[in-house]
């Protein structure tokens, strides 16, 4: 199939994913009354998932797989080549999962790698959204490990967005805030529940849950935290123990030096930015608020203007 096609198809069914995700968090949360627009919600979506990802796509497949491919190309390996799609993306799902089991583990126990993984854990109100933070470098370091072996190794371009795919899918699904039963099932594929203890501020789950897609390398190597209850639903029972700054930048500033946004607040030029955001939505919802009056004042007078013509 052509590629093209696939990414067609391939974004329709995360489309559809997201909307059923979306609908099942508001009709089966796990946490209630979690709002939709939670703190942080427009950070996420803005900057992590549109922004963030758009460049950090040219970055890993242009700048970093395309010329690692130029020295190290084994696609004449025919390593795996000759196997079905299905089975081509199988293979990288499962050992890139593995990887990634393990790389996240040794973020919660390194003091360096910890300051790449923190953001994805400053989230409280943790949603279908929340999977979207993670630091630049760490996504760089996990995409370009991901993607070059599949690229290099010469399997079907399709692999690629069709991984990608079900990347974005179970990182949606393993955040959103509702609730699943897999019954047996949990034993081999992550659910919300695992993964939002993993969310939690629990001395007991720091270094618990990490798997991604497949728990069953929790219960393999002896990490799965699963109590059988939720976790508490105060603030502080979510997150990180610590103050985390809430803009995109500073979040990653926080990363190489540690700093307590508030105190920057002294200084004018960034006052003015930290306030833009706020006061941009304050003057459009001052302007939405002079539309919709105008719009009434407007319909009023034409009530007005027909009542009188009835009455002559
Ligand atoms: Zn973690
Ligand atoms: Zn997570």
């Amino acid at each position: 199939m052509h590629q093209l096609n696939v990414v067609a198809i391939t974004t329709s069914i995360l489309v559809c994913w997201l909307i059923l995700i979306i609908t099942w968090e508001r009709v089966s949360p796990y946490r209630k009354g979690l709002p939709f627009f939670r703190e942080g919600f427009w950070v996420d979506l803005v900057w992590y998932t549109l922004i963030q990802s758009y460049f950090l796509k040219i970055i890993i497949f242009d700048y970093l797989i395309a010329p690692l491919k130029s020295h190290f190309d084994w696609s004449h390996s025919q390593l795996v080549h000759n196997w079905p799609v299905w089975v081509q993306v199988i293979f990288f799902l499962f050992t890139h999962d593995l990887y990634i089991y393990f790389f996240h583990r040794f973020q919660h126990s390194n003091k360096i790698f910890w300051r790449i993984h923190e953001a994805h854990h400053s989230v409280k109100q943790v949603d279908f959204l929340a999977g979207a933070r993670s630091h630049v470098f760490e996504i760089i370091i996990n995409q370009t490990i991901e993607f070059a072996p599949i690229i290099l190794l010469g399997a079907n371009p399709v692999v690629v967005p069709i991984k990608a795919m079900l990347d974005s899918m179970f990182g949606i699904f393993i955040h959103a805030n509702i609730k699943v039963n897999l019954g047996k099932l949990k034993y081999f594929f992550n659910t919300p529940s695992l993964h939002l203890w993993h969310h939690a501020n629990y001395q007991e789950v720091f270094h618990a849950n990490f798997s991604t897609k497949f728990s069953v390398w929790d219960y393999l190597f002896g990490t799965a935290y699963d109590p059988g209850h939720e976790p508490g639903d105060r603030p502080e029972n979510w997150g990180l123990f610590y103050d985390y700054p809430r803009d995109y930048f500073l979040q990653h500033a926080f990363s190489v030096k540690r700093f307590d946004e508030r105190n920057l607040l002294k200084y004018g030029w960034f006052k003015s930015y930290y306030t833009l955001r706020p006061r941009l939505i304050k003057i459009l919802l001052n302007q939405k608020h002079k539309f919709i009056s105008l719009c009434t004042s407007l319909n009023n007078g034409e009530q007005q203007d027909i009542n009188s013509v009835k009455h002559q």
